[in-house]
């Protein structure tokens, strides 16, 4: 290996940012603002520019905001706070920074994130999603109201005006990109943060999303007064997801799907730890239970996420209907917790086509061309009848799905599927026939129905996302459909200790001189804003509030 360093062609920069995702890019940007001069260092190739973020759906977060008030929603921060603490649940002494973190968050949500981001371009879908319903008491976990707002463009709508600033830095000579170039180590001297030392990369082809070699051709170092840890989580490396799986949870299933592309590894946190920061909350973890293989991978398992509407019915591997109030989209981690005391790793929806067409949304850029190309005509063919194009291609070609026109073949495809698991299909039917019954009436004892007749109150759901309640053996409603569900993984909820101002803090609570950490890597906020669940959105949101609060703490010095 060459040991020659690169020298840096700015002079010694302000900062160095490790990481060009969406929190490193907004913590970089707003150092443009301010004229000060920034290195970013990132171990992909410039084709991944925007990390996770660019894969994203660009669901928003947002307190009674105009498109909710649009479409009849009351919200109130207060009302955003209840959910929020209900949903976090804080309970160690290391939350301290999470539930600070949080309060701020909520602020932002219901102040100035709205109109910071309208006035830099980024506009909104007027119809509000409502993700995390809950389905405990008014204190318990979920979203009272929908706050999901998807940004017109989705992820790479949320980008743009960061990566335009970042760019345009750069082309006033503020800004220096180091794609292929891996940080190994931070830089300490005198207990302070001094700069960066790693790899230089060897070039590589590899498209958006796709993993990159690893072949290391020179080493290097940089140095500033600030670094900026900004490397995401550990989603993509499911040897430190099972490392830190939480005991509560049971077992980590055997098989796990990856919903972020392989350089969502996790390397960094450990370096940032040995230069004083501390580390928290690692067990928390934000998984998701509708998972389903990409027929048209880009990363290593690549499994996409199924944003439900509420009423297809679950079942487990072995054809047990999900317990109260465990119904799509209602409580993500519950139901994570549930299916992996079940023994198995895969779990059953089982639908109508009049469902699928309605209810099923598939988070990802690249799997709702229409609202990430802004393209009106095919967002009319989405509000239209038939599935989606991306939901039709995975019925079509998808490793996860049976379509059927009886209850009997509907059961031979799923045994098909799942040869090793013995699927009781007399329960199945049971459970269908039984609920079918339940019809009848406008009113009905099974708690999924009321919920189902409940979210079609809220003008949105029954505009879009929530199928007018029928039959599942309606012949009229059919074909049938089973989907195998999977683990996926996500986002890390734990990670860096940062104060206010994303400064690392150290395992004695004093700030680490010159570390900031943003985003994931900071379990967006103070090593874990969410605590054990999240409502949703604010993914997102917490890497430009963190990222934003990093660069202006540097910028003022
Ligand atoms: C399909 C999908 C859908 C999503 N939808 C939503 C949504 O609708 N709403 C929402 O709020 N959130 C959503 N999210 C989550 C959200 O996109 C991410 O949590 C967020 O983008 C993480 O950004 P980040 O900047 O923290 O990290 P990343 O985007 O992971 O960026 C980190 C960067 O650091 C680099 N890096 C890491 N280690 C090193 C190192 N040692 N040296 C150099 N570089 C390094 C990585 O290569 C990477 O480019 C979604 C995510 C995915 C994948």
């Amino acid at each position: 290996m060459a040991a020659t360093p690169a020298p840096s062609s700015l002079p010694e920069p302000d900062a160095i940012i490790v990481g060009a995702g969406l929190s490193g890019l907004v913590a970089a940007a707003e150092l443009v603002d301010a004229g000060k001069r920034v290195v970013i260092v990132e171990q992909e190739p410039e084709a991944s520019l925007g990390g996770q973020a660019h894969w994203s759906f660009g669901g928003l977060f947002l307190i009674d905001s105009p498109e909710q008030r649009r479409m009849g929603v009351k919200d109130s921060l207060e009302l955003a706070k209840q959910d929020w603490d209900g949903t976090a649940g804080f309970d160690r002494d290391e939350d301290e920074w999470g539930r600070r973190w949080a309060d701020a968050y909520l602020e932002f949500a219901a102040g100035e994130k709205r109109a910071w981001l309208h006035e830099k371009g980024v506009r909104f879908f007027p119809i509000v999603g409502w993700a995390e319903r809950g389905g405990y008491n008014a204190i318990g976990h979920g979203n009272s109201v929908p706050r999901f707002h998807i940004t017109w463009g989705t992820g790479p709508g949320v980008l743009a005006p960061f990566i335009a600033r970042v760019q345009a830095g750069a082309a006033a000579g503020l800004v220096e990109f180091r794609h292929r170039h891996r940080v190994d180590e931070l830089v300490v001297e005198s207990g302070a943060v001094v700069g960066v030392r790693g790899a230089v990369l060897d070039a590589d082809a590899a498209g958006r999303g796709e993993p990159s070699n690893r072949n290391v051709v020179a080493d290097f170092e940089l140095r500033a007064a600030a670094v900026v840890v900004a490397s995401g989580g550990i989603g993509g490396n499911h040897e430190l997801v099972r490392e830190f799986w939480p005991e509560r949870m049971g077992p980590a299933p055997e098989e796990l799907l990856s919903g972020v592309p392989a350089h969502v590894d996790g390397r960094m946190l450990p370096i940032a730890e040995r230069a004083g920061a501390r580390l928290v909350n690692g067990d928390r973890m934000w998984h998701y239970t509708e998972g389903i293989t990409n027929w048209d991978p880009v990363w290593p398992m690549h499994g996409i996420r199924i944003l439900p509407g509420p009423s297809s019915l679950w079942f487990d591997a072995e054809g047990r209907r999900l317990p109260v109030p465990l119904f799509p989209g209602f409580d993500t981690l519950g139901t994570l917790e549930h299916i992996v005391s079940t023994g198995h790793a895969h779990s059953w929806f089982v639908l109508t086509q009049k469902i699928i067409e309605k209810e099923f949304a598939l988070s990802g850029s690249e799997q709702n061309p229409d609202l990430t190309g802004k393209d009106l005509k095919l967002l009319a063919d989405r509000l239209g009848s038939g599935a989606p194009g991306p939901v039709e291609a995975f019925k079509q070609h998808g490793v996860d799905f049976v379509v059927a026109d009886t209850l009997p073949e509907l059961f031979e495809g799923m045994r098909a599927i799942s040869p090793d698991v013995p699927i009781d299909t007399e329960n199945i039917e049971r459970e269908i026939v039984a609920r079918d019954r339940e019809l009848d009436n406008e009113f009905s004892k099974d708690l999924q129905l009321t919920a189902v007749r409940g979210a079609r109150k809220y003008r949105g759901d029954k505009l879009i996302r929530v199928a007018t309640p029928h039959r599942i053996l309606d012949p009229k409603a059919g074909p049938l459909i089973a989907v195998k569900l999977h683990v996926l993984t996500r986002k890390s909820l734990g990670g860096i200790q940062t104060d206010l101002e994303s400064r690392a803090l150290a395992g004695d609570g004093s700030v680490v001189p010159g570390l900031y950490a943003v985003g994931e890597a900071a379990g967006f906020g103070g090593g874990g804003v969410h605590g054990y669940r999240a409502l949703e959105g604010t993914f997102l949101g917490g890497c430009l509030f963190t990222g934003r609060a990093a660069g202006r703490s540097i910028a003022r010095g």
